[in-house]
């Protein structure tokens, strides 16, 4: 697959990278529809944040489910979900109040700029929309979400 890595500041290429996989039963594949540039891609981009070597970057993003975990119950291959930054479990207390951002146990989501992208978390990080299909229409000027 393609997707973006900076590899040093104002440094973007496009790349060929490995296909993600299923790594942990409670991930998803999903082939990203769309994805943006957030704020904090900028940090490193200008050398606000250090680079200490080539990353995939991109953690904005909204696709199509390819192929779910053994340990998935809620996603099927076919649907159309979005989800921003965190990856959450969906059932440790901080979750179930709502506060999916400080989940006990979550994780940082990295390399969306690119045509697949591995989920962990599935169930708990990715929220599907009730039209599987992708939104039609044009993109967003601006993120709204940072
Ligand atoms: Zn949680």
């Amino acid at each position: 697959m393609r997707g973006a890595v900076l590899h040093a500041p104002g440094d973007v290429r496009i790349e060929d990278l490995d296909d993600p996989s299923i790594v942990e039963p409670t991930d998803a594949i999903i082939r990203v529809s769309a994805t943006c540039v957030c704020g904090s891609d900028l940090w490193p981009y200008r050398g606000i944040n250090e680079v200490t070597g080539p990353f995939p970057i991109g953690h904005e993003y909204c696709g199509v489910v390819e192929d779910v975990g053994s340990e998935v119950t809620s996603l099927r291959p076919g649907q159309f979900v979005i989800r921003s930054f965190i990856a959450s479990d969906g059932t440790c207390p901080h979750c179930r109040a709502g506060y999916q951002s400080a989940c006990a146990h979550r994780g940082g989501i990295q390399g969306a700029q690119a045509e697949l992208l591995r989920v962990p978390h599935a169930d708990g990080t990715l929220v599907p929309t009730a039209d599987r299909r992708p939104p039609t229409g044009p993109a967003p000027s601006s993120c709204r979400a940072c």
